[in-house]
């Protein structure tokens, strides 16, 4: 069977890369999201093992000691990762898997899985994204101050991502996302099988 691809999408919070990701697995569902785990407090409505896996920071040292996450950063006093064997199984049984991380884990993905595609999510514009997380309505000034500051260090990162995708309207976000995956499934690496004489 043929592997699946590794897809890494980041963006700053409040650029609806969640939405992005979810539409994009109702319209393919060979797409898997991975679950990450986390040290951060469950918030209403979350569950463990969908949203996340919400670990004490004992048990995430452990797992790093252990070496068992592919990728992991911390953010906002946080701790996140991406556990690496539940990946490689859905990959290997040909789903396509979306890791929805932040920038400092998408550059240890471009590390250690360079064939891996990597998509940036953008805001229309900086002024755009500050309306949106103000929009929120639920977060203190400070907690906006930060996001937005967090915001800056993402969007110095974005360059290195292989796409960048402006999410204005949802439905040409996720068109614009499948249009990559489309592409990078006949870019001529990925198709080298069709020209053998016998299969
Ligand atoms: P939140 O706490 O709002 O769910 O997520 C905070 C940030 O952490 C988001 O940018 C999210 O994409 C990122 N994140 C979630 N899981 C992981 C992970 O496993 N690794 C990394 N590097 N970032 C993650």
């Amino acid at each position: 069977m043929k592997k699946g691809r590794l897809i890494v999408i980041s963006g700053p919070s409040g650029v609806g890369k969640g939405t992005v990701v979810k539409a994009l697995m109702e319209r393919d569902p060979n797409v898997r999201l991975s679950v990450s785990a986390t040290t951060r407090e469950m918030r209403p409505g979350e569950v463990h093992g969908v949203q996340y896996y919400f670990l004490s920071r004992e048990e995430f040292e452990r797992g790093l000691a252990e070496n068992r996450f592919l990728e992991h950063a911390v953010y906002v006093d946080n701790l996140y990762g991406t556990p690496e064997e539940p990946v490689d199984q859905m990959l290997a049984e040909g789903h396509d898997v979306v890791l929805e991380i932040e920038v400092q884990g998408g550059l240890q993905i471009m590390e250690r899985r360079p064939d891996a595609t990597f998509i940036f999510i953008a805001a229309p514009s900086f002024e755009v994204l500050e309306a949106r997380l103000r929009g929120r309505g639920d977060t203190s000034e400070e907690k906006i101050r930060e996001r937005l500051e967090r915001a800056r260090v993402e969007y110095r990162v974005a360059p290195r991502y292989q796409y960048i995708i402006v999410n204005d309207r949802l439905s040409d976000a996720v068109d614009d996302v499948q249009a990559v995956l489309r592409a990078e499934a006949v870019r001529a690496d990925n198709q080298l099988h069709v020209l053998k004489e016998e299969s």
